[in-house]
């Protein structure tokens, strides 16, 4: 390939909105014509190709099947173009990104998600600056190798581990938070990468996976929780996983009922990851004494992930067909530099 070529992948969200012309009222634009909305993308020396789903959507509605729809975009373009960037509504963009880190074993391009706060459409929107600068990313190379290849977010200034990311500000333009990893790259008058956390390419062949398992749940703990949701939560039809969010670095109350509601659990084939309701630290066993009696009830430590990396995480190993010792061992071990070892 001689003339560097990014796939535009548009999926919805804040990002594609303009006023009507009639209404005043926002509405999504047509993405054939993205060019007249956003002029800038004719003066990149780039390729740029654009897949626009149809229809398009809040990422409030994207769910397992769009996870696994744009690996199989990504997988059918691979080879034709040198980085991706996702449009994707901000909501649930850390869920989409961490589903997709584990979609693509072996991925040796730069797979960057953006969005934004305020629409296109509108004056002072944050949408062409992240939509402009995630495009340089997926095209930035270091020696013919490309700088970012992994899934990362790329959002006001910052750009994150996709899979390390949670959205924690409905509001600022900097809604992304990565509360346990180092920014992957700081964006001002130069983009400035932080090579030694980037994943570095491993040169194999992608592997797209498309089987992710969505029999799991999220329990999150406080205080005053009632057995008896917490018992039919557990007596859910079909449950294979549940990544429950616990306080602090991983306590949880130590009452008999509620460890013994997880030692059946797991006894019966559930396998429960605890994870922390904190934007930063990790879960450690046995740092207190709320937390010992987890393990002994087969509770898995899910250290420092996120929870939405955490459940696409589960989903994806529930997937796999591995049996749960090999799933166990999996979750306590960095697939795609989602979890600190
Ligand atoms: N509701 C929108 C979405 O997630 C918000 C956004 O794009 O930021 O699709």
């Amino acid at each position: 390939m001689d003339e560097t070529a990014i796939l535009l992948i548009y999926t919805g969200g804040t990002i594609g909105m303009i006023s009507d012309e009639k209404s005043g009222a926002l509405v999504p634009f047509n993405f054939d014509n993205i060019n007249n909305h956003i002029p800038e993308l004719t003066r990149f020396k780039y390729k740029i190709g654009f897949h626009s789903f149809d229809p398009i959507l809040d990422s409030s509605n994207i769910h397992i099947e769009t996870w696994i729809e744009l690996g199989q975009i990504i997988k059918s373009n691979y080879d034709n173009y040198d980085g991706f960037v996702i449009m994707h509504g901000s909501d649930t963009m850390a869920y989409t990104a961490s589903a997709l880190s584990f979609i693509l074993e072996n991925l040796n391009k730069p797979v960057v998600f953006t969005g934004s706060q305020l629409p296109l459409g509108v004056l002072r929107t944050d949408g062409r600056e992240n939509l402009l600068t995630a495009i340089e990313i997926a095209a930035a190379n270091d020696e013919d190798t490309p700088m970012v290849p992994e899934v990362s977010i790329y959002f006001e200034n910052h750009l994150m581990r996709g899979n390390r990311t949670t959205k924690y500000n409905a509001e600022n333009f900097n809604a992304f938070v990565s509360g346990n990893l180092p920014l992957l790259a700081e964006v001002g008058v130069y983009i400035k990468y932080n090579k030694n956390i980037i994943l570095k390419p491993n040169f194999k062949k992608l592997k797209v996976h498309d089987n992710f398992d969505p029999n799991v749940a999220i329990l999150k703990l406080y205080p005053g929780i009632k057995k008896q949701l917490i018992d039919s939560l557990f007596k859910t039809e079909g449950l294979r996983g549940v990544i429950m969010e616990s306080f602090g670095s991983g306590n949880a109350p130590s009452e008999k009922w509620f460890i013994d509601i997880l030692k059946n659990a797991s006894k019966s084939g559930i396998i429960i990851l605890n994870v922390t309701q904190c934007m930063t630290g990790a879960v450690e066993h046995g740092k207190y004494e709320t937390s010992i009696k987890l393990e002994t009830a087969g509770v898995v430590s899910g250290g420092d992930i996120t929870t939405e990396s955490a459940l696409a995480k589960m989903m994806y190993l529930l997937g796999s067909g591995h049996t749960n010792t090999k799933i166990v061992n999996l979750l306590q071990k960095s697939l795609r530099g989602e979890i600190s070892c």
